[in-house]
């Protein structure tokens, strides 16, 4: 009994019985035909190599300057935390806070997490704990607005070209990779992929 596995339809809450998937392929609802879950390519070493690949590009983005502004014999660099400072000098301390919020600290927090699970299944021994980082991950990836910052330097870049010259900085580009990595994290790092290398773990270490 303890063998059957279910899944509950997300959207007309059918219980359906789980299906063993290929790779590529997906299981759908049986009668509203909503896609369940599918099988990919993803194993635990690649994700735990991404996350990996996103703590240093997040690293290099607070570390490193931002982009540098040369006007009339003058040079000034900026870094991610020097424009938030600039915002707070300015008396825009909200946007400063929001900035820092949702720039900083919550991809910190997310990046620390997602490593946090998977070297926690790769290497731990203790599987059940991940339910909790687990839960706190998804409530922390909407604050996570790397993205929209990046948006809004893309736009000033275009502002500012023809006032001064401007070279982008290495944190600019570790911004633009950081995107796209956590955008491939986020399709890897799914609970259902994390309840399955949980298991194959669990199974490993009984053997
Ligand atoms: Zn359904």
């Amino acid at each position: 009994m303890s063998d059957v596995k279910l899944v509950v339809c997300h959207e007309c809450d059918l219980i359906c019985h789980e299906v063993s998937l290929h790779v590529g392929e997906a299981a759908c609802c049986p009668r509203c035909h909503a896609r369940l879950f599918h099988r990919n390519r993803s194993t635990l070493d690649q994700t735990l190599a991404l996350a990996f690949t996103t703590a240093i590009l997040f690293f290099i983005m607070n570390t490193f300057p931002l982009m540098s502004l040369h006007l009339q014999q003058n040079t000034r660099e900026t870094s991610l935390f020097g424009a938030a400072l600039a915002m707070w000098d300015r008396e825009m301390h909200v946007l400063c806070l929001l900035v820092i919020l949702t720039t900083i600290v919550a991809p910190a927090l997310q990046i620390g997490i997602e490593i946090y699970i998977l070297a926690y299944i790769k290497w731990g021994t203790r599987i059940q704990t991940t339910s909790l980082p687990m839960m706190i991950l998804q409530k922390l990836r909407p604050w996570s607005m790397v993205e929209v910052f990046m948006l809004g330097l893309l736009v000033s870049l275009v502002k500012l070209k023809d006032l001064a010259d401007i070279i982008v900085g290495p944190a600019f580009w570790s911004c633009a990779g950081l995107i796209v990595v956590s955008a491939i994290m986020g399709g890897m790092l799914t609970p259902r992929n994390v309840w399955m290398w949980s298991q194959e773990r669990k199974s490993h270490v009984n053997c």
